[in-house]
């Protein structure tokens, strides 16, 4: 079991040097114990306390990557159940199945619409994470030729899934150096699946359809020295099961320290219906490291992706864009200044509108810390002096030859103090970025 707060304290300096930028050397300590800090950032603890502290400073649940560099998908590493007590840091791994009985153009065509898969979306680029391929046929030779084929059309971490040890061998031996995940699917594991994932520094997955039975897997492999472990309730687990499994291993190895469940968790959401994406969207929301899916269909994928988006966004810190003056296509002297927020919904909604209605614009977001335009305003964070300063700041005064600006309509009540305090013209614009395109056409003018 891991060691308390006042255990990990009685081996620290006891110097209260806040050289770790803790003040005590106690805070410190609980710091620890919630696997909130790692013992490297005390420089005076002595090596001898420092092995001893060891397993109290791992984690609480280990940090396992798929593949290497900048390619590689880190999952794991979590510190709390709840994302509100402070955020979730790894995104569940979208892996999309690909299995090894498609024919060549079948293959060919997944992969294809694997790597073009992609969504823009609040400034960020949302892709397919990983490829899982699948080892339907049984057969190693195939298994290994369409995981080839997918490491060759795809810079994607691969999930390499069967329950046949020498169909994984091959495979792993077919997209190396790849680092993929060896996902195994029986119930018992020998001496030379622990040896492949050893010998070759490979991820390995377990499953077992009771924790009782993976705890004892993942106790067997760890005593083989493998440390990078992924756990499953395996593909035939339904949504009830596996949210158990899924609650219950994250609650085991943070609330208990219980180092066998420590590990990231595979699952799987296959099929093409409602049902499944739902089921996939519950497992991003309930802690998975990643979900296996079958769906390449846009409007589930951009669902399971915005899910994700929304439950590994950090509670405390508004989503955001830099607060700074931007050009909309090839805005000119004339071109209408569209003031909002640096909140990133308010400012991508602006944004798209004004691409929409191909009117080449500037849009000012003004930084309100990531607040909405009323919320900002009723924190007294986007008044007319904080929006003249804006406007002093960009150098807009240099770039447009009118002095007009449009401000939201839900702040109109702000129009004549921004006037007075900036010395530009205030126009009105909707409430809503939806409005802007009518506004933009046909309302706008320079003077
Ligand atoms: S750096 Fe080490 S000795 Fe200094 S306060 Fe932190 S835990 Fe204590």
């Amino acid at each position: 079991m891991a060691l308390t707060g006042l255990e990990i304290y009685k081996k620290l300096p006891k110097q209260n040097c806040r050289e770790c930028g803790l003040p005590t050397c106690l805070a410190f300590a609980m710091k620890v114990a919630a696997g909130q800090a790692g013992l490297d950032t005390c420089p005076r603890l002595t090596e001898e306390a420092r092995s001893n502290l060891n397993e109290a400073s791992a984690p609480p649940q280990r940090l396992v990557t798929i593949g290497e560099g900048e390619a590689g998908f880190p999952m794991g590493q979590e510190t709390v159940l709840y994302r509100h007590e402070e955020r979730f840091h790894h995104p569940c791994g979208i892996a999309v199945r690909v299995e090894d009985t498609l024919d060549d153009a079948g293959l060919d065509a997944r992969l294809e619409a694997i790597g073009q898969m992609a969504f823009e979306r609040m400034g960020l680029r949302m892709v397919i994470d990983l490829v899982a391929i699948d080892n339907v046929s049984g057969e190693a030779a195939r298994f290994a030729a369409c995981a080839k084929k997918a490491a060759e059309k795809l810079n994607k971490p691969l999930v390499l899934i069967s329950g046949n040890v020498a169909a994984l061998q091959a495979a792993a031996a077919s997209v190396a150096p790849r680092r993929a995940l060896l996902q195994f699917t029986e119930a018992a594991p020998g001496e030379d699946l622990f040896k492949l994932a050893k010998e070759k520094n490979l991820p390995l997955g377990l499953q077992a359809d009771s924790l009782e039975a993976l705890t004892a897997l993942a106790e067997k492999a760890r005593a083989a020295g493998l440390q990078d472990l992924v756990l499953s309730p395996g593909a035939a687990a339904g949504p009830a099961a596996a949210l158990e499994f899924l609650t219950k291993t994250r609650r085991a190895a943070l609330q208990k320290k219980f180092r066998p469940l420590g590990y990231p968790v595979l699952t799987y959401a296959l099929g093409s219906g409602d049902e499944a994406l739902i089921a996939a969207c519950w497992y991003v929301l309930k802690y998975a490291g990643i979900v296996v899916v079958d769906t390449l269909e846009p409007v589930a994928v951009l669902a399971l992706m915005m899910t994700r988006f929304n439950i590994y966004t950090d509670p405390q810190k508004p989503v955001q864009v830099e607060a700074k003056l931007y050009a909309v296509g090839e805005p000119g002297e004339l071109s209408p200044v569209l003031i909002t927020t640096n909140f990133a919904l308010s400012f991508y909604s602006v944004e798209g509108e004004v691409e929409a209605a191909r009117v080449p614009s500037y849009i000012l977001a003004v930084d309100t810390e990531g607040t909405s335009v009323l919320t900002a305003w009723a924190a007294d964070k986007f008044n007319a002096e904080t929006i003249a300063a804006a406007v002093e700041k960009s150098g807009l005064a240099e770039k447009v030859k009118h002095r007009k600006l449009t401000l939201p309509g839900h702040v109109a009540v702000i129009s004549g103090g921004l006037e007075e305090a900036s010395g530009w013209k205030v126009d009105v614009g909707p409430k809503e970025a939806v409005g802007l395109t009518s506004y933009l056409k046909q309302r706008w003018k320079a003077e």
